[in-house]
């Protein structure tokens, strides 16, 4: 800390010495008076990162966790662990089931096929990557030949996406495909029950739908989809 820093505190604790000895009638000394004129006259303190608070600096914590993660028996085929993306507090936080084989390429979220299709979803009502969106997975790294994660790498798993959605605070998630709804939801039921609806996922609103690429399979899903994605809209609007 600076001498100058040094020395305005020093007089704040005398001058607050003396007014103890004054009484209460007396002007109650200011920080101005004692010739302190802030923390930013430190260069010291300026160049402290705010570590605590910053939120795109706690995510880049986590994704740097999570690429170096060997928790569950998945870190032992991964090219990439796939941490997610997006904005930092963003309108809607996407969230899938892990990583496919070009995510598994890049490290990057739904960047094949199914999420230029989910990008288009998204722009349907309004919404982009680089504006509105979060996009992650349950599953940070690939299950071989895109098995579904267990429950014990699922488990390994939540406290790197429960910790990215504290940091987040979306105005609402949505959840695509069976596995990431399945998961957050804790039930067994399958999609065709649920999606479409409102849930609640740690106090943020949640509507589940089918995965883009179960849609691209199974082009009898579109009509849903768009129903849910017209649901989601209206819960953004409500939600203002
Ligand atoms: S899947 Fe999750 S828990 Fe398992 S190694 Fe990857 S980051 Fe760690």
């Amino acid at each position: 800390m600076d001498e100058k820093l040094l020395e305005s505190y020093w007089n704040l604790l005398n001058l607050g010495d003396d007014y103890l000895r004054c009484g209460r009638k007396r002007r109650h000394p200011s920080l101005r008076d004692a010739g302190f004129t802030g923390l930013k006259a430190s260069p010291a303190l300026r160049s402290v990162p705010a570590r605590d608070t910053d939120p795109a600096l706690l995510l880049k914590e986590i994704a740097q966790e999570v690429s170096s993660c060997t928790a569950c028996r998945l870190h032992e085929g991964r090219h990439h662990a796939v941490p997610g993306e997006g904005v930092v507090h963003p309108m809607v936080l996407i969230i899938g089931e892990g990583p496919g084989a070009q995510e598994d390429a890049s490290g990057r979220p739904f960047v094949g096929p199914a999420g230029q299709y989910l990008d288009k979803w998204m722009k349907a009502i309004g919404l982009s990557r680089s504006e509105h969106l979060f996009i992650g997975n349950v599953i940070k790294c690939r299950p071989p030949g895109n098995r579904d994660p267990l429950p014990d790498e699922a488990a390994a798993c939540r406290p790197f996406l429960d910790r990215q959605i504290d940091i987040l605070r979306p105005k609402a998630i949505l959840t695509v495909g069976r596995i990431a709804m399945q998961l957050l939801l804790d039930t067994t039921d399958g999609i065709g029950r649920r999606h479409g609806k409102r849930f609640e996922y740690r106090g943020i609103p949640l509507v589940p739908t089918y995965h883009p690429s179960g849609v691209l399979r199974n082009p009898e899903y579109r009509a849903p989809v768009w129903k849910d994605l017209k649901a989601l809209r209206s819960l953004l609007e409500e939600l203002g």
